[in-house]
């Protein structure tokens, strides 16, 4: 099928919930992508971060040619050695005590939540449930995440949502301070907002949540769905900050492009759980499970996460040097490889013309461009990907 056939059978079958470009995407290798009629991109988006090996990485390919010959599925009845493997690569990596496994990030918020809110009824009683997020957050889809996530436009339409749920506005430490109560639970943040725009918090803040949270017994919990797994230069994006979380939310990148989610927990926060008390059906199967350990393997011995703590500083470095020659080009932000260029224009139709001339990027809110190159992404597909934008931009600014 053409890329106008598979549209035009899309509108037609498909449910309304996406504004598509009018492209299908059908091989990936690498940065590239090529559509349905054969047209190749680079791809600075990479599955809105879930791709950071790049499309088709050989070691995560061929774990699942492997796993699938083997054992697709059995039930969470059983121990399963892909598991197994993957919690201890993850435990051994971020310091923290143990891993549940999901499907998806919305999924792994929702086990955030739930083991913050067991946690402080094991600890601290009946009435205390209520968990503080930021605005401009996002943790998902699902009607607890959704609640979870500081921003009206999601919300709407969709009232009522489950109560115990408080929004303060992110980086704003005396705001937190006024929002804490004895019925707080936990404080969600994500150390690098992504959807919201690409705002990362400042270093001063986070320590002072931290300290805030520890002098009154409120568990942190860090949604690094997005910015997680080598995204901004570190394994974990609260490295940088030096700040350790109670609770930690992993999806997207986490096997190669397969889906699975993970929430990760200190030993004693993870014991408030017990058998029954939370599931998943497919959570952690033998595929994604065998996905991940490749994929985590591919990340930690091929250099990745410092690749992308280079090249983030290099497309920064070109993205400023670019804003320089635009007025309307407000600011460049970001950490590692998730890079944020908030624009005074129409952000929607650069990312538009960038498509047409081969380049995949994503605007958000209308104002600002997201930048999510895989993190194998070489400094030539930079400078490649840097002269289709100044070229969208002289387009698109004037
Ligand atoms: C994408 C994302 C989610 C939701 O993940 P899904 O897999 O779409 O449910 C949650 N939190 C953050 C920070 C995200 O970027």
């Amino acid at each position: 099928m053409t890329n106008a056939e598979i549209a035009s059978l899309g509108k037609r079958y498909v449910m309304h919930t996406y504004n598509r470009y009018p492209i299908a995407l059908v091989r990936g290798q690498g940065t590239k992508v090529w559509d349905a009629d054969g047209r190749e991109y680079l791809d600075f988006i990479a599955g809105l971060g879930v791709n950071s090996l790049g499309h088709c990485h050989p070691r995560v390919v061929e774990a699942l040619r492997e796993q699938a010959g083997k054992l697709l599925h059995c039930s969470n009845l059983y121990w399963i050695e892909p598991q197994v493997e993957l919690a201890k690569i993850l435990v051994e990596h971020s310091g923290l005590g143990r891993a549940f496994f999901c499907n998806s990030g919305a999924e792994a918020v929702e086990a955030a939540i739930k083991l913050a809110r067991k946690y402080a009824k094991v600890y601290k009683g009946e009435n205390c449930f209520e968990i503080i997020t930021m605005r401009r957050s996002f943790h998902g889809r699902t009607l607890g995440a959704l609640a979870a996530t500081g921003q009206d436009k999601f919300h709407r339409g969709f009232e009522p949502l489950p109560p115990g749920f408080r929004y303060v506005p992110f980086n704003n430490l005396e705001a937190l301070k006024e929002a804490v109560t004895p019925e707080t639970c936990a404080v969600m943040l994500e150390p690098v907002q992504g959807e919201g725009g690409v705002y990362p918090a400042e270093k001063e803040y986070l320590k002072a949540v931290r300290k805030l949270c520890d002098e009154n017994g409120i568990l942190l919990i860090f949604d690094e769905i997005q910015c997680g797994l080598g995204r901004t230069g570190y394994l974990f994006a609260h490295q940088y900050y030096e700040v350790y979380p109670d609770i930690l939310t992993l999806a997207k990148a986490l096997a190669g492009g397969v889906p699975i989610g993970a929430m990760l927990a200190k030993e004693e926060v993870a014991q408030a759980f017990s058998p029954g008390d939370h599931a998943s059906t497919f959570g952690g199967n033998p595929l994604a499970a065998a996905c991940g350990v490749a994929a985590l393997r591919a990340l930690l011995e091929e250099g990745l996460v410092e690749n992308a703590r280079k090249q983030g500083e290099y497309l920064m470095e070109r993205l400023r040097d670019l804003a320089a020659k635009f007025p309307q080009v407000l600011e460049v932000r970001g950490r590692g490889l998730m890079v944020g260029v908030e624009i005074d224009g129409p952000a929607d139709r650069i990312a538009q013309v960038c498509l047409e001339k081969g380049l995949l990027i994503n605007a958000v809110h209308g104002r600002i461009l997201r930048f999510l190159p895989p993190l194998t992404v070489k400094k030539e597909e930079i400078d490649k990907a840097l002269e289709i934008l100044r070229k969208a931009l002289k387009e698109c600014l004037g």
